[in-house]
């Protein structure tokens, strides 16, 4: 038989090597920021329009390229940052492999233009899908440009599975902020579809932080710093009261290169034990610097995992250092105990009586026994009276179109015309007694056999139809906060605030302002506490910047889910009878019974007869 195997053309093979390298517009980001550093620049501007998906540029002032390395640059395995393979553990550079740009100029119109300070006339050389159309010479600045153009214009499915531009403007952002946090030394401007999203002047490491997540951050910062024969350590952690449940700002750089590492993060959780609250991650900020010769960069195409020879010293070395400053700045033992001051004086008051010490969590929080919150609930639902849960259950199918739920019948319910499933029928009451299975499922009867109900999902479906009808009606119940409440979040999340306002305006929350850095808010939906109000924010803001592509987007749907989802009762709680009672009622009194907001199923059921199956 004929021979068979062949060598790809290049620009096929550039095209490969671009899906690994090259996954969305932040690539493009990351790896032109990480050229211009190595190219030694001490200013450089990134210019995005469309989230990436239009343009990407980055003009920066470093040293340029020369006509014949204008050209080469492009070229797959084409870098003058290595020579061999031994220069891969003396790695000075972000740069190494040589593809970036072959990468990239084989799926983007890429434009480039470059000039050295020597050189009079600088070069501009245009590349379509690797193929040059022009090159030049053109009269630049010192330093080199790079626009990359119409991403993935030759992979529509790559360009069709990117995402909404919210979500692909946010892992630009990402991407630039891990760039610019590793390089204080170096100003940086952010321009987003014309305007100045980020400017960044050079200054220390502290300030950077400042600058890109705002002046609140200074006061939560604990600087660490410890160096010792095989890791130098400097940065900061974030204290732990400012912790965050959605996503901690976590930043690890070795070597000045961002990296994640599951398992160094560890490190800092550990060091962070019994200090949390729980489901809280710490932000932290660390520069980890290692001898070169110690790492492997070359693991990962885009270089953000890396290999160390020793992780395990490395472990214990941050989780220490973390420890040690965390305990210098007096936080563990705040924290640790909850500190009575009486304890402290044994002189005058060692016969006095010992105080039981105030429990400030209340964990045994349980929304279905606050009052303000079944009145919130019940609001929600003119229940439609029902004698028989039954009834309900069975009628799921067709209870679509039977219940056109009509608005302006919504009142708050008393409690004598609440019509308990449970109450009247003393069939019914014989037949439906609820049982918690594992701080998790609800269990009860029904005529055909069995029925186990998910109770956190549940909960999240019931929440979720009353946030959505209080928001489509405008009529959530506020309550007004005795002091307002002033929360802080960076630029980018107070523009999401914004965009969420009026809804959440609907849901009961009341703004008094919203401005750079700061909300502040004098009243909050009656089923929400003031304690978790920024976690509820927090996690709003994160699905926002996580949603999916544009076309299923709502805000009001995505609120209500995110409210939902932070409020509902977790698995592990513990719920008396008439809580577990009330959570069945409410649920088969939802439109859409079934399933959880994101469409997970929230009971089962299990007929006698697959029962009488099992006992064969
Ligand atoms: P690598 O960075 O791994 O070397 P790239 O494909 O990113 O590979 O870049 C190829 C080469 O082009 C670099 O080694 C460098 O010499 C040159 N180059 C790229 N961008 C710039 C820039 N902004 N300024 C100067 N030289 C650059
Ligand atoms: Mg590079």
């Amino acid at each position: 038989m004929a021979d068979i195997i062949q060598l790809l053309p290049d620009h096929v093979a550039n095209q490969i090597a671009a899906g690994e390298v090259v996954q969305r517009p932040a690539s493009v980001v990351k790896e032109l920021l990480e050229n211009a550093i190595d190219a030694g620049a001490d200013s450089i501007k990134l210019i995005i329009k469309d989230a990436g998906k239009t343009l990407v540029q980055v003009i920066d002032n470093g040293k340029g390229m020369s006509n014949t390395d204008a050209r080469l640059s492009f070229e797959r395995h084409a870098t003058s940052k290595i020579r061999t393979a031994d220069d891969l553990f003396q790695l000075h550079t972000k740069g190494f492999r040589g593809e970036a740009l072959a990468s990239i100029a084989a799926i983007a119109h890429v434009e480039l233009k470059t000039k050295q300070e020597t050189d009079d006339i600088g070069n501009t050389i245009v590349i379509e899908g690797s193929r040059v159309a022009s090159q030049d010479v053109v009269v630049t600045p010192k330093g080199t440009s790079i626009s990359v153009k119409n991403l993935f214009f030759n992979i529509p499915a790559r360009r069709n599975f990117l995402k909404s531009d919210t979500v692909e403007l946010r892992h630009v952002i990402d991407e630039f902020h891990r760039v610019a946090l590793a390089h204080p030394g170096i100003s940086f401007v952010l321009y987003n579809n014309g305007s100045e999203t980020f400017n960044l002047p050079i200054c220390n490491f502290r300030q950077r932080i400042v600058n890109i997540f705002g002046a609140k951050t200074n006061e939560k910062l604990v600087p660490v710093e410890e160096e010792t024969d095989v890791l130098k350590i400097s940065g900061f952690v974030g204290k732990p009261e400012f912790a965050k449940k959605t996503r901690g700002e976590q930043y690890f750089f070795v070597n000045d290169r961002f990296i994640k590492s599951a398992y160094l993060n560890h490190a800092i959780s550990s060091a962070f034990d019994g200090l949390l609250k729980n489901g809280t991650h710490p932000s932290y900020f660390l520069n980890l610097t290692v001898d070169p010769q110690t790492i492997d960069i070359n693991i990962h195409p885009t270089k953000t995992e890396i290999k160390f020879d020793d992780e395990h010293t490395l472990y214990a070395l941050i989780r220490s250092a973390v420890k040690h400053s965390l305990g210098q700045f007096n936080i563990a033992p705040v924290l640790d105990f909850e500190r009575d001051p009486t304890l402290d004086t044994p002189y005058n008051y060692n016969k006095s009586i010992a105080n039981t010490p105030k429990v400030e969590v209340d964990k045994s929080y349980n929304p279905f026994n606050d009052e303000s919150v079944s009145k919130a609930k019940a609001v929600a639902y003119k229940k439609e009276p029902t004698t028989s849960w039954e009834s309900l259950y069975v009628g799921l199918e067709s209870k679509g179109t039977k219940t056109q739920q009509d608005f302006s019948e919504v009142h708050f319910e008393s409690d004598e015309a609440t019509v308990s499933m449970f109450s009247n029928d003393k069939e019914i009451e014989h037949t439906h007694t609820t049982y918690q299975l594992h701080n998790k499922y609800i269990v009860s009867t029904i005529k055909s056999g069995m029925l186990v109900i998910d109770q956190h999902r549940a909960h999240q479906r019931v929440l979720y139809e009353d946030f959505l009808k209080n928001m489509t009606i405008k009529e959530g119940i506020s309550q007004q906060l005795l002091f307002p409440l002033e929360l802080h979040f960076s630029n980018q999340d107070i523009v999401i605030i914004n965009q969420l306002k009026d809804d959440l305006q609907h849901t009961g929350f009341v703004f008094s302002s919203v401005k750079e850095e700061s909300v502040e808010i004098t009243g909050v939906p009656v089923s929400v506490p003031e304690s978790e109000v920024s976690i509820i924010l927090e996690q709003l803001i994160s699905d926002v910047e996580n949603e999916v592509p544009d076309s299923n987007f709502s805000a009001t749907d995505l609120l209500a889910k995110s409210m939902a989802k932070s409020l509902a009762i977790k698995t592990g709680q513990s719920l008396q009878k008439d809580e577990q009672e009330h959570l069945v009622n409410k649920l088969f009194a939802c439109k859409e019974p079934n399933v959880s907001p994101t469409n997970r199923a929230t009971f089962i059921t299990m007929s006698v007869d697959e029962l009488d199956k099992k006992f064969i």
